[in-house]
């Protein structure tokens, strides 16, 4: 997962949508046209006690509402308090699954199959209930969404046999698989693919042409989350109100609403946050440290799963040997760039999982800056530093890239390898690393990726980036993953991978990743450059907020609560 998923696109229809209560106490939707005809005394039954409303600015706007196109964190910070799924990540420790809206369940035989008791008296905002027919209608939707129009995140749960799943009893559902797949439950637990949607709507709003009623949810929305859409102004905010009929009910603290303006800059929310007209910052590194002790401002750094990586292309020279790709990942200075790039924030990066990702190998080697092994390894290689010549690519909006390309350059320089630095857009790399021709030969020598997890799972980062599909043609750019952008072609680390992808036996698993971890740090397929805490920055009003490093980019709502802050 990168900051590729923000690009999908969908149309510019600004609708408003708002939320009325029904006299009935359940909820119905009415299009701001269909308000206008709704009689007064509905809206009387509004209580009249003051709300408590969270105000968060989100980085972009909102692309679509429906949870089986969503794929990006500006969109998907509205869609994660509205859907919910069957798991959850723990937020302390990602290898543990907090049960969700399935209470308990079962492996079947070879990992082939799991049976989910779900909960019972869950109703989606519309008042459908929740059961065993809503998860194979999501499940199915997603994925027939991905097949049919080729967006969103169905892949995550692409594993799933729709045909032969089947419903026990109302609440208790079968999940079969297609091919064993282990880390079937962590991508259940998923904040993008798994989420469960209301059938009832879907199908009121399916037609011959759209079965999916696709045109109507990317504009609505029904869940079973804590809060509902409220409104919805494309280019300028999004209201969300908290579900009355919450399975998790509202005893304790809470928001009652919650108010999500778009404001990109960073500076402009780190004004907003210091005049306290906004609740939750959402700030740069740099923001956060400049606001880092000002009263009544808490910034407060978390681990995370997420990392960076310069990958280098194995199928073309210089970098299709292995001594060139050892000697480059030494003429990196990673202490040096933890910091000044990340100001002593972060850590350099140990092989290709992050250290907070169970699987991760604590003893996995690493490489250090020595320029002198460097030049070492280039002679042993066959080449004099002044012959290597390659062209670094990365996004030259994202600062942490840029500023890593140019101290790898620098520092290459000091040996006479020359870089040159390619600053482009998402569009302009995907241009580079999948050209025209086909031919891994013909791509680019070296990118930078930045990534954060789909679901946390070692197979989330290595299958995505180091698996080959097609031993028998390495140079064809479609034998691998999308992200194996190092077109990193190893038979032993497949069998690895594939056998960790089938055992449901965790500890096993955990010892063939750790395998994995150490073939591809001596094959240097990519730099690791480092990995990188989360910072949060808010008012010390706010209360119950914390980061989920499974869940980058999204917030548990629920949780917060407000706390000695004046009224605005
Ligand atoms: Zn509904």
């Amino acid at each position: 997962m990168n900051t590729k998923k923000g690009l999908t696109t969908i149309q510019a229809i600004l609708i408003i949508i708002i939320l009325v209560i029904a006299a009935a106490g359940s909820y119905v939707w009415y299009s701001y046209y269909t308000k206008k005809k709704a009689p007064p005394q509905e809206e009387e039954v509004t209580p009249k006690v003051e709300e408590v409303t969270l105000i968060v600015p989100r980085g972009g706007i909102v692309m679509t509402l429906d949870p089986a196109e969503s794929y990006s964190v500006p969109t998907h910070e509205v869609i994660v308090p509205v859907y919910e799924t069957l798991l959850r990540y723990d937020p302390k420790n990602t290898s543990h699954l907090i049960p969700w809206l399935a209470e308990s369940w079962e492996v079947g035989k070879n990992g082939m199959w799991y049976v989910f008791h779900l909960r019972k008296n869950v109703t989606f905002h519309c008042g459908t209930p929740f059961n065993a027919s809503a998860v194979i209608y999501s499940f199915n939707r997603t994925i027939s969404l991905m097949e049919e129009k080729g967006f969103g995140p169905g892949w995550v749960i692409s594993a799933i046999d729709i045909e032969h799943c089947k419903i026990i009893d109302p609440y208790t559902v079968n999940i079969t698989l297609k091919y064993p797949y282990a880390p079937f439950l962590y991508a259940l637990a998923a904040q993008w693919g798994p989420l469960i949607i209301c059938p009832a709507c879907c199908k009121a709003h399916a037609t011959p042409e759209d079965p999916w009623a696709y045109e109507y949810m990317k504009e609505h929305m029904c869940g079973t989350g804590p809060y509902m859409l409220a409104e919805w102004v494309r280019e300028d905010h999004v209201t969300l109100v908290k579900n009355p009929n919450y399975w998790k009910g509202w005893k304790g603290k809470h928001v009652d609403k919650i108010y999500m303006p778009i404001i990109e800059e960073s500076s402009t929310r780190r004004l907003r946050l210091e005049e306290g007209s906004i609740d939750i910052g959402g700030l740069t590194l740099e923001d956060a440290i400049a606001v880092n002790g000002t009263p009544g401002i808490i910034v407060e750094v978390v681990p995370s799963l997420n990392n960076l990586m310069i990958f280098m292309n194995t199928q073309k020279p210089p970098l299709n040997n292995k001594l060139v790709r050892q000697a480059i990942s030494y003429i990196f200075d990673y202490e040096g760039a933890v910091e000044t790039i990340r100001h002593g924030l972060g850590a350099q990066a140990r092989g290709p999982l992050p250290s907070a990702l169970w699987g991760w190998d604590p003893e996995c080697p690493q490489y250090t800056h020595n320029l002198t092994k460097a030049k070492e390894l280039l002679e042993k290689a066959g080449y004099k530093p002044e012959d290597i010549k390659l062209e670094l690519w990365y996004i030259e909006t994202v600062e942490e890239e840029r500023r890593v390309a140019e101290l790898l350059q620098a520092e290459a320089a000091k040996i006479g390898v020359t870089i040159e630095l390619r600053g482009t857009t998402w569009a302009g790399l995907n241009d580079v690393l999948r050209p025209g021709s086909g031919n891994a030969t013909d791509a680019a020598d070296m990118a930078i990726l930045y990534w954060y997890p789909d679901f946390a799972d070692p197979d989330d980062y290595l299958s995505n980036m180091y698996y080959c599909y097609n031993e028998s043609d390495p140079t064809n750019i479609y034998s691998y993953p999308y992200f194996n952008w190092a077109y990193y072609c190893n038979s032993t680390l497949n069998r690895i991978l594939d056998e960790a992808r089938r055992t449901t036996n965790f500890t096993r698993r955990v010892e063939l990743y750790k395998m994995a971890q150490r073939i591809i740090v001596e094959d240097a397929p990519a730099l690791f450059i480092f990995e990188e805490p989360a910072i949060l920055t808010y008012r010390s009003w706010v209360k119950g907020y914390y980061f989920n490093p499974c869940y980058v980019g999204t917030i548990d709502f629920y949780s917060i609560y407000i706390e000695g802050r004046e009224s605005r």
